[in-house]
């Protein structure tokens, strides 16, 4: 067989992201209330100008990074823009890694493309995993020296919505100082805005930070993302990124929803978000079964409950789309949710308060 012949090892062995959209494919039903993804609930408006769809756009759109450098406070050539956070994630293994002989570090339970983008361009990975706290075991990372090429770390980390302790990751960070690039992913940092190292840039040549305009900013479907670093990182990054990654349309939304009013939007719809997270959280609380487990820093609430498959096919059942963590380490028996608007919080509610009623 054809394709068996010519399918890259690393590839047949792989087992693809299984992504909120691909689990519930077909989503599309308004009826549905997706808390899966950690996407906005918010849809805002844009405008797009077609008169400029015949010429290929700009490999870097000035609008947008300018835009999102003085957003970051970061100056425009320590910043590149990409297809999501998740192209940064693989170009750092693309420009950093030699297939077949180097490998990058992930710190479990966190998300799981940085171990999936390894693997499909044949890149180790080594793990080491949170403590039970989820806070970072900065023994065993530190450990990985001379072993690893990328170490990933997670703030707020994706699904435990911990923040990683400033000191620990001063101390990773300066540990790899001559044989590692720590990227730190600050994909939900809007709801933790005190714990961003973006403004840390100039003193660590060997950190890089990705973005994203997929959550706070309500931008999911834009798929536009953003890889934070000084300019030599940048620079290697350029070299591996395809020539026209940013279509046209999406640069001209991102340029406005980093304008002015495009953040003023954000920084309400944060506020907003952050409150009904604490309402929900204290709903949570109130029921015997659900124990909240790591922290709030991020757009989610993750828990465990002894009931976890019941109650995931409950809520399933009745349109409410969740994500079942329980597979990952240290996160046997957990869902997570994606804090939503205010009516389709309540409506969860209403659906976990029903499925516990119809238990007694
Ligand atoms: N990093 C983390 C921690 C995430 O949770 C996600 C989205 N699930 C991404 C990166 C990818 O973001 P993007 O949509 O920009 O590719």
């Amino acid at each position: 067989n054809l394709i068996d012949l010519l399918l890259n090892d690393n590839i047949k062995a792989l087992k693809p992201y299984e992504s909120a959209r691909r689990l519930f494919s077909g989503a599309g039903n308004k009826q549905q209330i997706w808390l899966n993804a950690n996407e906005s609930p918010f849809a805002n408006e844009y405008d797009i100008d077609a008169q400029r769809f015949n010429r290929y756009p700009d490999c870097q759109p000035p609008a947008v990074i300018d835009a999102y450098a003085q957003y970051a406070g970061i100056e425009s050539d320590q910043l590149l823009v990409s297809r999501g956070a998740d192209e940064g994630i693989e170009l750092l293994i693309r420009a950093f890694c030699t297939p077949g002989k180097d490998s990058v570090l992930i710190c479990p339970p966190t998300y799981g493309m940085y171990a999936i983008s390894a693997e499909t361009c044949d890149v180790g990975v080594e793990r080491a995993p949170l403590n039970p706290d989820f806070s970072l075991d900065v023994d065993a990372i530190k450990a990985f020296k001379g072993k690893v090429n990328l170490v990933f770390i997670c703030s707020p980390n994706n699904p435990t919505g911990t923040s990683v302790d400033k000191n620990q990751l001063r101390e990773v960070i300066a540990h790899f100082a001559d044989s590692a690039i720590v990227v730190i992913d600050e994909a939900y940092i809007e709801f933790d805005q005190d714990n961003s190292w973006a403004s840390q840039l100039n003193q660590y040549p060997n950190i890089a930070i990705l973005r994203t305009l997929s959550k706070a900013f309500a931008l999911a479907g834009l798929r536009c993302g953003f890889t934070l670093a000084q300019a030599p990182i940048i620079q290697a990054l350029m070299k591996v990124i395809a020539p026209y990654p940013i279509p046209e349309p999406v640069a001209q939304i991102a340029a406005q929803a980093l304008g002015q009013k495009g953040l003023a939007t954000l920084a309400q719809q944060v506020a907003l978000l952050n409150a009904e997270k604490a309402d929900l959280k204290n709903a949570l609380t109130a029921f015997n079964d659900i124990e909240l487990v790591g922290d709030d820093k991020a757009n989610f609430i993750l828990f465990r409950t002894p009931q976890k498959s019941a109650l995931m096919a409950h809520l399933v059942a009745n349109g409410i789309l969740i994500r079942d963590q329980s597979k990952q380490v240290n996160l046997d028996n957990c869902l997570r949710i994606t804090v939503g608007s205010p009516e389709q919080n309540k409506q969860l509610l209403s659906e976990i308060s029903r499925f516990f009623t119809l238990q007694t």
